[in-house]
């Protein structure tokens, strides 16, 4: 596993992780499910398009890639998204 220094100007993807504080998922505004882990880190992951993060201080590294079909049907209105 390889972390990177946060940098928010270098990941829109991070600066908007940083400005919720990962209480709820960047893609689809589902409330973060946040687990402590050995070493002081957190597992925070998103139970709606299953995107995980691994937060450690002011490091933070994406361990999950969110399901973008997931995200979609988050954000489509409901009764439409099953229309042909
Ligand atoms: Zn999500």
């Amino acid at each position: 596993m390889e972390f990177v220094p946060f940098d928010p100007s270098a990941s829109p993807d991070l600066a908007e992780i940083s400005c919720v504080e990962l209480t709820q998922c960047p893609y689809d505004s589902t409330p973060i499910e946040a687990e402590g882990l050995s070493g002081g880190s957190m597992l925070l992951t998103c139970p709606c398009c299953t995107a995980a993060w691994e937060w450690h201080g002011a490091w933070l590294h994406r361990v999950q890639e969110p399901n973008r079909e997931a995200i979609r049907n988050a954000h489509a209105p409901q009764g439409t998204e099953i229309i042909p």
